[in-house]
């Protein structure tokens, strides 16, 4: 593994422990080699992954679309930012470019792109393994739920278990590099 995604939130939420989380999801990056690929944003807990990945020598390419380049405030000192046309540009290099997914916490945004990287995973367009940096047990009930979800019988368990979660940062990366995605479902 090369580079690793990092889906947060643009805030930075209320509590000191999610600037914690993305400072140790960062310092992970760094000692293990890895680079860093996210949105490309200066705000919340973006920007605070982003600064800290260059503050320990790290690498970090920023993927943001012309749409949010001000409304975010795209991060100034990258080693490289991407401008894509659209959203829908920026998720699929954010996806092409990188090896594995965590999701620190975040909003809206967030959940979607965790989502959608999740999803692909189970249609089996990609076989990288993809994470959630439990912080503060920030995704109990998100994960909880999914558990729901799987004993209704609306998520397969190889599906269910794909997710990784972990409290530190260190431990989910080396779940990440012994991950085997599932085999391929025959859906009918
Ligand atoms: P949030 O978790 O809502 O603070 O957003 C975090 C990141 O998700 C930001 O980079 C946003 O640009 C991105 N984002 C926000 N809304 C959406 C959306 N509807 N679809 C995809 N990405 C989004």
């Amino acid at each position: 593994m090369k580079n690793i995604c990092v889906y947060c939130g643009s805030s930075a939420g209320n509590r000191v422990e999610y600037t914690e989380g993305a400072k140790a999801l960062a310092r992970a990056l760094v000692d293990n080699n890895f680079g860093l690929v996210y949105g490309g944003s200066n705000l919340g807990l973006m920007g605070v992954v982003a600064e800290e990945v260059l503050a320990l020598g790290g690498n970090v390419t920023g993927i943001i679309p012309e749409s949010l380049v001000t409304k975010e405030l795209a991060h100034p000192a990258l080693t490289e930012l991407i401008v894509t046309r659209n959203m829908h540009e920026r998720k699929a290099l954010m996806a092409e470019r990188s090896d594995g997914f965590v999701a620190l916490p975040g909003g809206l945004g967030t959940f979607e792109e965790l989502f959608e990287i999740l999803t692909w995973a189970q249609l089996s367009f990609h076989h990288k393994p993809v994470g959630v940096l439990n912080v503060n047990g920030y995704y109990d009930g998100l994960l909880a739920f999914l558990d729901h979800a799987h004993q209704e019988a609306f998520i397969r368990p190889q599906h269910r278990n794909m997710l990784m979660a972990n409290t530190c940062a260190f431990s989910l990366l080396e779940a990440f590099k012994t991950y085997s995605a599932p085999a391929v479902v025959k859906w009918v």
